[in-house]
């Protein structure tokens, strides 16, 4: 789209004579509030704290245009330059590879179109992104927000009680909880608090199964809330709620829309990998705002910050069911690879296989590989036929994984896949291949983590078999201890 600027208005033009694409004009004028102006409260709902495309609002061009007129509307710039170079203003993409060009129709140039966020729709130098201007919705809640019944245990206590003291005081907080503390429960206070408070939340996690998870649970404890659960394809995408669930990729759409923003999963954040969930991460919250982290497994930039008091943080260090930790076994088993070429597998990984099976125990066996995986499933089925292996392309993954927790499985063969978010209740975990680069230290807490879950089977084996000892394998190996002993030094575990 084309504009031209007259009176220090912007207005829409289908003339190429003195008009330009929205990214060619140096400011953007903004007309103040005209209080009397009567605006459309649906425009409002869809759009309070989102920034959308004009494809993605059902009105019509002139109506949008009528309330930036009067203020209450405005128009960003979808692609900015920074040093000259192009900056997707929504996904915060400025590597050139990801941009192209295409003959536009709209502005009638070669357009330039960042490609990285194109699947929610094209972003290119003449399209605006609209965002709300206006007053906000008060929401009207009854008197109890909160309707959950449950305990805490004196760990999570802890941790809820700061979590609600940082939400209220627009801080930053990482929750450090060991796998299976039993961490949801940890937010409902503070959510509570925040809502109360007229505050917009977000829960944001990286994956869509922990949504789906995540939404019938939020929705159970805080029933009279409007909670929308946003991930690709969901029916929720334009609902306004004071509460919102939502994969990380979907940040993307709001801007400045939260006053609490949860981040669930994220332990590399805010160092490492993925820039542009940083990026969405920061638009999407209020620059007044809360920021809470929760992971079990900070990566260890982050652990030298917590514990340099650099990064503030507050630990889970046991489980709901106070007792410890399953710590790693260390088993060298040479050189399996090259055992695997010729079909066959370590002897003492065989053995504690074997075991496992003579005494039904379930096992999880992890793989850094999917053919070195799909290679052992033959040779281990000769000692049981109830296996099956999994990755994350498999499309029976959930089935089998149901299989696992029907207990119709005896071994469950799997990649990183399953590294976090699955519960099987009484199992022992083995890796084989320990030493491989793709089990860092945080995916090996996770999976030491599956072992021991549950109250009624608080103990499993968890053993690393390994053709040489990693520094990963040495530090996840050393948190655990870690955590383990601080749960028993502040009570928290059955000694
Ligand atoms: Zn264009
Ligand atoms: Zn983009």
């Amino acid at each position: 789209m084309r504009f031209e600027i007259k009176e220090n208005i912007l207005i829409p033009s289908l003339n190429k004579e003195n008009t330009l694409p929205i990214s060619q004009i140096q400011k953007i004028p903004q007309p103040p509030l005209n209080p009397a102006y009567p605006y459309n409260s649906d425009l409002q709902l869809l759009l309070t704290g989102k920034q959308l495309l004009l494809d993605d609002i059902p009105l019509p061009l002139n109506e949008i245009q009528s309330h930036y007129e009067n203020g209450y509307v405005t128009y960003r710039k979808g692609i900015n330059t920074s040093n000259k170079m192009p900056v997707c203003v929504r996904c915060g993409n400025k590597d050139p590879q990801w941009f192209g060009t295409f003959p536009c129709a709209r502005c009638g140039e070669n357009c330039l179109y960042c490609r990285k966020c194109l699947m929610m729709g094209r972003i290119s130098a003449c399209t605006p992104l609209i965002v709300w201007n206006g007053p906000t919705q008060e929401h009207a809640f009854t008197k109890h927000i909160l309707e959950w019944n449950g305990q805490l245990s004196d760990g999570q206590q802890a941790a809820s009680s700061r979590v609600t003291e940082a939400i209220q005081q627009n801080q930053e907080l990482l929750v450090w909880a060991v796998c299976g503390a039993g961490k949801t429960e940890v937010l409902f206070a503070g959510v509570e608090a925040a809502l109360a408070a007229q505050k917009r939340v977000c829960i944001s996690t990286p994956r869509t199964d922990v949504v789906l998870e995540l939404t019938p649970r939020l929705k159970a404890a805080f029933p009279n809330i409007t909670v929308a659960s946003l991930y690709g394809g969901s029916e929720d995408r334009h609902l306004y709620a004071p509460l919102t669930i939502a994969t990380t990729h979907q940040l993307l759409r709001f801007y400045h829309a939260f006053d609490t923003l949860i981040l669930d999963e994220v332990d590399a954040f805010p160092y490492t990998v993925d820039e542009s969930l940083q990026y969405a991460a920061t638009q999407a919250r209020k620059p007044e705002s809360s920021m809470i982290y929760l992971t079990a497994t900070p990566n260890p930039k982050w652990q030298r910050e917590c514990r340099t008091g650099k990064s503030d943080f507050v630990t889970i260090p046991a489980r709901f069911h106070r007792h410890p930790l399953p710590v790693p076994d260390f088993q060298w088993c040479g050189n399996w690879q090259k055992q695997l070429k010729k079909d066959s597998l370590p002897t003492n990984f065989l053995k504690w296989i074997r075991l496992r099976i003579q005494q039904q125990k379930q096992v999880l066996i992890f793989f850094p590989h999917i053919p070195l995986m799909e290679k052992a499933l033959p040779i281990l089925r000769k000692y049981t036929p109830y296996l099956k292996a999994v990755h994350a392309e498999d499309p029976d993954r959930k089935e089998k994984v149901q299989k696992m927790r029907n207990k119709e499985l005896a071994l469950l063969l799997t990649t990183t896949i399953l590294e976090r978010g699955v519960t099987f209740p009484n199992i022992d975990v083995a890796v084989l291949g320990a030493e491989d680069d793709i089990f860092s230290e945080s995916a090996l807490v996770q999976i030491a983590g599956r072992a021991g879950r549950s109250r009624d089977y608080p103990n499993g084996a968890v053993t690393f078999f390994h053709y040489g000892k990693t520094e990963a394998m040495t530090m996840a190996r050393k948190q655990i201890i870690t955590m383990n002993r601080e749960g028993v030094k502040r009570g928290l575990i059955h000694s």
